[in-house]
């Protein structure tokens, strides 16, 4: 059973991660943790989502959900979580604590301007444009529309679809795009960052471009599902493996660019944000 992106399935063909669907026999209402210990479903409990392997235990995370999380989500967002934990490929989605702690962030920041690096079904897409000003923008892009388009009605039931700007490709392609317009050089006050690990090191150039002096790149799952302290002979699911090192690497980028100031915030499957100083 799989926990996150991070035990997510590699579809070779395009980069993208697919998740593994829980085993399931039918009857069953409980999956498995990494810890061995069983996770009990159904209205109100969360899915298995990566971060709570690592917590102290999942109860621990269950009740930061039920306490701080579940009563103050929007009703916009919560559909959007349930309608996404039907998809396939659910457990890709950004966890709703994760979002409320980048909406926090978004709004301490005045934040007006942002970019996000896959979209999947727009959990975080929908918490930012939440979060943005009336007449704040999110320019955001993947390789798949079709997944963007299961999220849109929520993000139009919300009232912030006018915010979001959707650009169907690849991010690093779209984002050479923007780089050949001046004006969106050090334009944006805040990027998050949530696709094809492989590539943060490349996007991490570009993003330096597009971020402005005072303004944060967040880069989402920089812990990998605990995978970047695994040791090399560990046995490790093809996909984690292969992930493991381009997170480490990108992990030692940050640590050692003296542009930002850095801090691995381990919400979720760990966040590293970067406030560029220079
Ligand atoms: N932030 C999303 C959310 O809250 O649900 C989750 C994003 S999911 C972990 C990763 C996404 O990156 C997938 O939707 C995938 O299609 C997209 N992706 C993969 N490779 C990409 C690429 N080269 N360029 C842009 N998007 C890509
Ligand atoms: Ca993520």
């Amino acid at each position: 059973p799989s926990h996150s992106e991070a035990n997510a399935a590699s579809d070779e063909s395009n980069g993208d991660t697919h998740v593994s669907v829980e085993k399931s026999n039918g009857k069953s209402n409980v999956a498995e943790n990494s810890n061995g210990a069983h996770a009990a479903k159904g209205p109100g409990k969360h899915q298995a989502v990566g971060h709570k392997s690592l917590l102290k235990s999942d109860d621990l995370y269950q009740y930061i959900l039920e306490t701080s999380v579940y009563p103050r989500e929007h009703k916009a967002l919560r559909d959007l979580r349930e309608m996404t934990a039907r998809h396939p490929w659910n457990l890709m989605s950004t966890s709703p604590d994760e979002g409320q702690f980048l909406m926090l962030l978004l709004k301490l920041m005045n934040a007006k301007n942002t970019i996000e690096v896959g979209v999947y079904t727009g959990y975080s897409l929908l918490s930012t444009a939440l979060a943005l000003p009336d007449d704040g923008k999110v320019i955001a892009m993947d390789i798949h529309r079709k997944n963007f388009e299961l999220g849109y009605p929520f993000m139009e039931q919300a009232g912030v679809a006018h915010k979001i700007d959707f650009r169907e490709g690849p991010g690093l392609d779209t984002l050479d795009a923007l780089l050949l317009e001046e004006k969106n050089r050090g334009f944006f006050d805040f990027i998050f960052v949530d696709a094809d690990k492989d590539n943060y090191v490349n996007y991490h150039e570009r993003l330096m471009k597009l971020i402005k002096v005072g303004g944060m790149i967040g880069y989402d799952n920089t812990l990998w599902n605990g995978a970047v302290v695994a040791a090399d002979d560990e046995i490790l699911p093809k996909y984690v493996r292969y992930y493991k090192e381009y997170v480490c690497n990108i992990n030692n980028v940050l640590a050692s660019d003296p542009r930002i100031e850095i801090s691995q915030v381990p919400v979720s499957d760990g966040i590293t944000l970067c406030r560029r100083i220079l």
